[in-house]
């Protein structure tokens, strides 16, 4: 389970605190059609009703009770979660999940409730305990997920750990500064890609993760969203933390299988990125350069074909990001009416 994922979901709930408005800068790299894949389908998944009730920790329980109750939704307790708008199809690569029709921009694609809930850092007994004590039907669905085949740390663990790591989120429950693994069978099949079409959030109200369309997606089209925040590393530090966390043996999305000369010109653009952050961080009082920075990075994730909100290690510079992102897509509408 990685920190960085922790953090970057972490910080999406927050954003997402008010509804969602997804960015719609174009893109000026060809569509993103290869990801990177986790093994081979053996058969076809099995599927949990929506409203399923996923299976909790003894631990987490009262605190899980008492963020949801804390957060007292009206909203529909059903939001499409039965039928994702995706076909999960095995490619030479693997499972993946492919638009079955157009998605607009900012589409909610699926709202999805965790199959289970369990605290960080389980032994192999006591992630076995867990599982033994879901439904033979849960146990199938989770099986079913797969696990990372290349090196580093998820190779080593037993089948159950290896695939909540592999399939997992972990999810700091607001309020609380409680951190456990969630995983969303569904959502698991979407692949990562280092600039996705489509963004992921925790939804504390229903307890369900949602995942949004980011940029209009033609049908047929992989769907796929970023596994860790890493718009500011180059490709070579990319590969690192996707090895590190997930076991991949390399990312195989466009940005990261261009030319030698395309992957220069991204890493340039992401160090650039990188630095411009670092310099909104550490230059607050000037307000001015604030800007200047802000618009040079809209520009550069615009290059970039990235179309999500970057996360930037200082929180503040995401969200600082996240305001003039808005700002500038309300003033280009407002120019249009
Ligand atoms: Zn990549």
């Amino acid at each position: 389970m990685s920190s960085n994922r922790l953090i970057r979901i972490a910080s999406r709930v927050t954003r997402t605190a008010t509804p969602r408005s997804p960015l719609t800068l174009s893109s000026t790299l060809p569509r993103r059609r290869t990801f990177w894949s986790s093994s081979a389908p053996t058969e076809t998944p099995l599927e949990l009703a929506s409203n399923s009730i996923p299976s909790i920790s003894d631990s987490l329980l009262p605190i899980i009770l008492a963020v949801v109750l804390a957060s007292s939704s009206s909203q529909d307790d059903d939001d499409n979660a039965s039928s994702p708008p995706w076909r999960v199809e095995a490619t030479s690569k693997g499972f993946g999940a492919f638009a079955t029709r157009q998605l607009q921009l900012g589409e909610l694609l699926i709202a999805e409730r965790p199959l289970c809930i369990w605290p960080q850092g389980l032994s192999e007994a006591q992630a076995k305990e867990h599982f033994q004590r879901m439904s033979d039907k849960e146990q199938k669905v989770f099986l079913q997920l797969s696990r990372t085949e290349g090196d580093g740390p998820v190779r080593d663990l037993d089948e159950i750990r290896a695939i909540r790591a592999t399939n997992g989120f972990s999810l700091q429950m607001p309020g609380t500064g409680v951190t456990a693994g969630f995983v969303f069978p569904r959502i698991a099949r979407i692949n990562h890609s280092c600039a996705p079409n489509c963004s992921q959030s925790m939804n504390f109200e229903t307890l369900r993760m949602e995942v949004y369309a980011i940029t209009p997606i033609a049908s047929s089209t992989e769907i796929s969203i970023d596994y860790l925040p890493l718009i500011t590393s180059t490709r070579a530090e990319r590969q690192r933390a996707l090895k590190e966390s997930f076991g991949f043996s390399s990312c195989l999305c466009p940005v990261c299988t261009a030319s030698p000369e395309e992957v220069e010109k991204s890493d340039a653009r992401r160090r650039e990125i990188k630095q411009l952050g670092e310099g909104v961080r550490t230059g607050k009082n000037d307000r001015k350069g604030t800007i200047i920075k802000l618009e040079r990075i809209r520009v550069l994730l615009q290059e970039e074909g990235y179309q999500s909100l970057p996360e930037f290690e200082d929180m503040s510079v995401s969200n600082a990001y996240a305001v003039y992102a808005g700002m500038y897509q309300r003033s280009l509408r407002e120019g249009r009416e």
